[in-house]
């Protein structure tokens, strides 16, 4: 004998039903069968919501009636033969009509009590199971029905009533002894009181149902048909990657339904265990799937942590105050409170100075407990001995569950660090003297990320998620999408680094995509995206508060540069090749290191100085390790140093300029690199990067620029300037030549002091033959002394700074 129960998807409608004759008929030929059936989905909420409608005078309970009634009556007339529907149909009307009387009942009174609720919610699962049995009839004449209320006996606590097994099982087992049928169909969730008064096991009871009467009965096996491939490591629906368990303990099994794995109802796991019947738990949608094998044997020691579940809708009460400590019996009382109030507590911590005690409840019963609590200590409280009590709402459990979790050191260290990291602020934390689940309270709003980042931590074989928000996809912004794009599964197959672009924006528009973006199309989903607006991009970062966020700023705008402290705020990293904020007042750079620091959240800027060459980042292990900066030298101007290589007799200063841009080896405003500005603000980050705090006004800019280029106000005219002042420049290169040297643009700090400016560069020095695009920077250091310590190579470009931000981003995801 098997117990096979289908929930409510399976049996939602003809079709799925047809899936469910299926699946037993074909099983009934090895074995007798109990098929217990749940109401079609969502008509106990439907039914609800009709009468609370109903209980509050409003009369389109009855729309909600004729919902149901066209449900049921649309499968009868595709599972039953025309010429035998007639019967079905007028007894699904009888069935529709009484509950209709007793809507209209409630409608007048203007009343529902927790009885009336109950009779009224049992019309879902005799609506369902009706049908299916006629069904079944259609195939094997011989299959029987049962009403579950004469089987199954309660007290009754309605809405979520108690089974007296000892009138049951007998009951049961007496009942099937003499039935030959081999498939029974039976309404599950339903059952009734001694007196015969109709109960409900509690939302979810259907699986419960089938479990009593497999315990009963000595069953072989519990089938729990449901509408995933088994119990999952998480929620499937929360967690994309989540994974069917293959084998779990009936333990575990009962930790992870009770922390909210809905696919089980928590006290489903009580009859069987006991009697030692194993339970699979299957997809009706893919019977061939193996499903979820629940027992006590076979418990798989691959990975100590076998799920992740969550409860929602959770409110943390505190007690606490002087008054506690030492007072025995003050948590007693507590729960004594509580649990004549009916209210069922989820999660407890204690101080060990059992100054206060801290409890987890639904959000519904919040009201009522805190009334009730503040009620029972008025006298402590009138004489400040305790605090009333402190009620935080919207808050959710997550728990780890796994019956090998006692013997693995530091998986609540892993937990709470991850949750660290993506900035997941922990309320409160309980484990189990069992250690079967670690559990911890956190806020609402954080759940989605948190199950997610576990999951990842715990069984993606350490495979990390990164969420990219890109503004600017300019020339350098192309390339690096262009980069991720070749890069991505290299990555995720070496690097276990799974890289998303989720928001891509110019100044114009912006596109988000929370599943990432198809990156062969961001040019035409960019097209057709919404207005761009910083604020905005700011807030739906936010809100997608996805875990491993990082924001990659591509532009050279000041706005955009303000916006960083946002991210940072919000645990998100920054990733920028935008100079303005490192170089801007020496406070608010300090700040943007300090909030980094502060909000774990990495704040990256490499590309500031010399592109995608590891300037900055060896600049951080220098000092890191003890050394200290003591002189700088650098040409540090791909542009500048570009312009000077190929300023000659042939190639005027102007035409030199004008090439330099086209090719993208400038600013997009040229003056900022030929002022000297730019190369400024590169030595300042050097410096500052150094531990040196300086501002840009005390680097002396020694520019090369006569007055009038330098007083422009738009490129055109900048550039009419070159041309006007060509003898100006022509003297300088007349000038190097005389002295058999070369012009470089040269950046110095040395004895606290930093300046910029043209220089004639002799042979000698290892200036002199940098060629091209290329940058310098020499590092004289406590531990490099006579030898400095040198980076070369090219300096400017949009793929080489494209991919010194793509190794920004890979540096935020081995952090
Ligand atoms: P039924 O109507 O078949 O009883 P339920 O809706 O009660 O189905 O339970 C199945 C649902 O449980 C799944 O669709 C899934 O959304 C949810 N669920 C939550 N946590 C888990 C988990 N860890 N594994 C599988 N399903 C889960
Ligand atoms: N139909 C009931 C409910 O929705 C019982 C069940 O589906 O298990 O809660
Ligand atoms: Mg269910």
């Amino acid at each position: 004998m098997k117990v096979l129960k289908f929930g409510g998807t399976s049996v939602a409608n003809a079709q799925n039903i047809k899936l469910v004759l299926d699946i037993v008929l074909n099983k009934a030929k090895q074995d007798k069968l109990i098929v217990v059936v749940s109401a079609f989905t969502k008509v106990t909420d439907l039914l609800v919501l009709a009468s609370q409608k109903a209980a509050s005078n409003d009369e389109s309970f009855k729309e909600v009636v004729a919902k149901i009634e066209k449900n049921h009556l649309d499968a009868i007339k595709e599972l039953i033969p025309v010429s035998e529907q007639s019967g079905s149909l007028s007894h699904i009307k009888r069935i529709i009509n009484h509950l209709e009387t007793l809507l209209d009942g409630c409608f007048l009174l203007g009343e529902l009590s927790p009885r009336t609720s109950d009779t009224i919610l049992s019309f879902g699962e005799l609506l369902s199971s009706y049908i299916i049995a006629e069904a079944f009839k259609q195939h094997d004449k011989n299959s029987g029905y049962k009403d579950s209320r004469e089987l199954i006996k309660t007290n009754n606590n309605f809405g979520k009533a108690a089974v007296n097994f000892e009138i049951t099982n007998p009951l049961i087992s007496d009942y099937f002894t003499s039935n030959e049928a081999q498939i029974v169909i039976m309404p599950g969730f339903i059952a009734s009181t001694t007196d015969g008064i109709g109960t409900t096991l509690g939302r979810g009871g259907s699986d419960y149902s089938a479990a009593i009467l497999a315990g009963a009965l000595d069953a072989t096996e519990l089938e729990i048909w449901t509408d995933v491939n088994g119990m999952f490591t998480a929620n499937p629906k929360i967690v994309k990657q989540a994974q069917p368990i293959a084998t779990i303990s009936y333990q575990e099994a009962m930790e992870l339904s009770h922390f909210g794995a809905k696919v089980l109802y928590p006290p489903t796991i009580q009859p069987v265990l006991r009697k030692n019947i194993p339970i699979l738990i299957k997809n009706t949608f893919e019977p061939e799937a193996e499903g979820t094998y629940i027992s006590n044997q076979d418990i798989s020691h691959a990975n100590p942590v076998k799920g992740i579940s969550h409860i929602d809708s959770i409110t943390l009460i505190t007690l606490e105050g002087p008054g506690m400590i030492g007072v025995a019996g003050s948590s007693k009382r507590l729960f004594e409170v509580l649990s004549h109030e009916s209210i069922n507590v989820i999660f407890i911590t204690q101080a060990s100075s059992e100054h206060s005690i801290c409890i987890g409840i639904l959000n519904v019963d919040a009201d009522n407990a805190e009334n009730a609590i503040n009620k029972a200590f008025a006298n402590e409280i009138a004489q400040n001995k305790i605090d009333p009590c402190i009620v935080e709402k919207n808050l959710c459990i997550i728990a780890l569950v796994g019956e090998n979790m006692k013997n693995h050191q530091g998986l609540s260290g892993r937990m709470f660090s991850t949750l660290g990291k993506n900035n997941v602020n922990i309320r409160a934390i309980a484990q189990g003297a069992s250690e079967r689940n670690i559990s911890a309270v956190i806020n609402e709003r954080d759940v989605k990320k948190a199950l997610n980042t576990l999951h990842e931590n715990f069984f993606e074989e350490n495979t990390k998620q990164l969420n990219l928000f890109v503004m600017g996809v300019g020339n350098v912004g192309e390339k690096f999408i262009e980069q991720i794009s070749q890069q991505k599964k290299f990555l995720k197959d070496n690097l276990k680094i799974n890289l998303r672009v989720v928001a891509v924006s110019n100044s114009r528009k912006m596109y988000f995509d929370e599943e990432g973006i198809p990156l062969k199309e961001w040019k035409s989903l960019l097209e057709n995206g919404e207005k761009a607006d910083k604020e905005g991009f700011i807030a739906k970062v936010k809100s997608l508060n996805l875990r491993n966020s990082i924001f990659v700023d591509i532009t050279a705008n000041q706005e955009v540069s303000e916006t960083y402290q946002h991210y940072l705020k919000q645990n998100v990293a920054v990733v920028t090749c935008n100079k303005i904020a490192c170089s801007s007042g020496y406070e608010n750079y300090n700040n943007l290191k300090q909030l980094s620091q502060k909000y774990n959240a990495p704040f990256l800027f490499e590309t500031n100085v010399g592109a995608g060459l590891p300037i900055i980042d060896t600049l951080k292990h220098l000092i890191a390790s003890g050394d200290k900066v003591n002189k700088i030298q650098a040409v540090l101007s791909g542009s500048l140093n570009f312009i000077f290589n190929n300023f000659d007799e042939n190639n005027s200063f102007h035409d030199v300029v004008q090439e330099a841009g086209v090719q993208g080896f400038t600013e997009p405003d040229p003056k900022i690199d030929l002022s000297g500005v730019d190369v400024a603000r590169k030595i300042l980050i050097l410096i500052r990067e150094s531990g040196y705090k300086m501002a840009i006004e005390d680097i002396k800019n020694n520019s090369f620029l006569p007055k009038e280029c330098m007083d422009t106000t738009n490129n055109d005219d900048f550039f009419k300037s070159l041309i006007a002042n060509a003898d100006h420049f022509e003297n300088l290169l007349a000038e190097a030549k005389a002295k058999e040297s070369r012009l470089k643009f040269v950046a110095t700090f040395e004895n606290g002091k930093a300046g910029v400016g043209l220089e004639f560069i002799p042979k000698e020095s290892p200036f002199y033959n940098l060629e091209g695009k290329d940058n310098i920077v020499q590092f004289f250091t406590d531990r490099y002394v006579d030898q400095p310590l040198l980076i070369k190579g090219a300096g400017a470009g949009a793929a080489v700074t494209a991919s010194g931000i793509f190794a920004d981003v890979i540096r935020v995801g081995n952090i």
